[in-house]
């Protein structure tokens, strides 16, 4: 129960050429807002809720040192190159910083519009563009990531996972695959087939009609959260439409800046809810809800889909956020 899969491309999809040499700065294509960048006053409130400074340790892997980036290269006094885009490429994208700044700077719009400009922009090593490539081709389309359980099964069955984990051979060979390797979950069964049904009746009285998400990673591998958010709306009263042509809800390539392919998975999401009125889309992951909240900035330019786009994410609430304001049929 998923969308169709495109071919596999590469990371930015129907974007410029991505292997041309590093610019000398951002291109006129909705560079970070001067606007936003100058309601910055620089007080540093936010580098404390930072996980990437707490971590690093550097001015320029913050909040605060990154508006700086972006503003000097805005300005054409800072060049874009692998320095300045490494800064840009540790920031999480928590959006931790954005609701502890008291000047209310929407680094969350900065950082979005600053992405793309570093994939159009910035000439990646081959090593990254490869991890990338298999990434974007693989985790948003459960299709494709469901066709290499049985190889993941079998790796943590075999006991090739504990040989490997115990000699630290991955991480010494291939650090980035080692650090992905170290947060694959268990296999289970469950994760083989989507479990929930496409409608799920309310208990006792329907009160609403919502739509679920059921994301790409997650449907696969935690789907027990899936399951328990569908118990937690039903029992409360709602009737759960699943509609099966859904698929990724598009924040992992939006918040790599791989701006056509996430276009693409939002239209496709839209499409799949289409014919499906209800009263909220719930989502239950939060880094999925910013995106799918975002839709009618990310379908601003297309006419065929902005309206719909921006009806959509009027629609999406987190599932905290949906039963926060209904009056509860069972406790929770
Ligand atoms: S982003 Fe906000 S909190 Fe951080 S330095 Fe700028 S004004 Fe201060
Ligand atoms: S979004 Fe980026 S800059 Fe802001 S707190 Fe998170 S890691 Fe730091």
């Amino acid at each position: 129960m998923s969308a169709p899969e495109p071919p596999l491309t590469q990371p930015g999809g129907a974007q410029p050429p991505l292997n041309r040499p590093d610019s000398q700065g951002f291109d006129p294509q909705q560079p970070p807002a001067q606007k936003l960048l100058d309601a910055c006053v620089h007080c540093g409130f936010c580098l404390a809720t930072c996980p990437s400074y707490r971590v690093i340790g550097k001015e320029t892997d913050s909040p605060r040192g990154r508006i700086y980036l972006m503003n000097g290269i805005n300005k054409g006094e800072i060049p874009l190159t692998a320095t300045t885009a490494q800064h840009f490429d540790s920031c999480l994208g928590c959006l931790a910083c954005v609701t502890t700044c008291p000047s209310g700077v929407q680094y969350d719009q900065l950082i979005a519009a600053t992405r793309p400009q570093i994939e159009r922009n910035h000439q990646r090593p081959i090593s990254d563009l490869a991890l990338r490539t298999l990434i974007f081709n693989l985790f948003p389309y459960p299709q494709r990531l469901r066709s290499i359980l049985p190889l993941l099964w079998l790796y943590q069955r075999s006991g090739l996972q504990s040989v490997l984990q115990s000699t630290g051979m991955l991480n010494r060979l291939f650090p980035r695959l080692g650090a992905m390797e170290s947060m694959l979950p268990k296999v289970t069964a469950a994760a083989f087939r989507d479990q929930l049904p496409r409608l799920i009746p309310a208990q006792g009285e329907r009160r609403y009609r919502v739509g679920m998400i059921l994301g790409c990673v997650q449907r696969l591998f935690f789907s027990p959260v899936n399951a328990a958010t569908v118990r937690v709306l039903t029992a409360n009263g709602c009737e759960v439409v699943i509609p099966p042509d859904q698929g990724c809800c598009a924040a992992l390539p939006a918040h790599q800046g791989q701006q056509a392919q996430a276009q693409n998975l939002a239209r496709q999401m839209i499409d799949a809810f289409a014919q499906t009125p209800v009263d909220a889309v719930i989502i239950n992951a939060a880094g999925c809800g910013h995106t799918l909240k975002e839709y009618g900035a990310l379908l601003a330019d297309d006419p065929a889909y902005q309206a719909k786009a921006k009806q959509f994410a009027a629609q999406v609430q987190d599932v905290h956020e949906f039963l926060a304001t209904k009056d509860h049929s069972s406790p929770l």
